[in-house]
């Protein structure tokens, strides 16, 4: 099966604070299956490091004010366009981002306060029929194939 990831759980340098946060348990599923990585921010044109961003009645924010849901949104069809050229069914995207995160993302008010929600690329990845899961839902995605 390929499965689209988060490039900051195979440790590519990509998060907004130039990090990436290596998930050894991600990358044993390559002896199964292709992943492919994606970095939706990056993709949308953004730098890393880059200035953290919530999300605040739909629209991506800087706790500066600065608006960068346009670079979220064109992220959000890039990696719909590769989970399409790939035949992805599922995707491994990680948690509470405001571009990968599916279930709960933060709330806005940059106090780190988690409410249910999706970022901008996991939602437009769920309406597209595929099977967004985090890196804490890596049982259930393992009991798909
Ligand atoms: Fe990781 Fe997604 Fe943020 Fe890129 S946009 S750094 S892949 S969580």
């Amino acid at each position: 099966m390929n499965i689209l990831v988060s490039a900051c759980l195979l440790g590519v340098e990509c998060r907004y604070n130039g990090y990436g946060v290596l998930q050894e348990d991600i990358v044993k599923l390559m002896n199964k299956h292709t992943l492919i990585p994606v970095c939706p921010e990056q993709l949308g044109g953004l730098p890393t490091p880059r200035k953290p961003v919530e999300l605040t009645d739909g629209r991506a924010v800087t706790k500066e004010g600065l608006d960068v849901t346009e670079e979220f949104q064109k992220g959000a069809i890039e990696t719909l366009k590769l989970a399409r050229l790939y035949r992805c069914d599922a995707a491994i995207l990680k948690s509470n981002s405001p571009s990968c995160g599916s279930a709960k993302i933060y709330d806005g008010t940059f106090q780190g306060v988690l409410i249910e929600g999706n970022g901008l690329t996991a939602a437009l990845l769920k309406e597209n029929g595929i099977k967004v899961y985090t890196e804490h839902e890596l049982k259930e995605l393992v009991g798909l194939k």
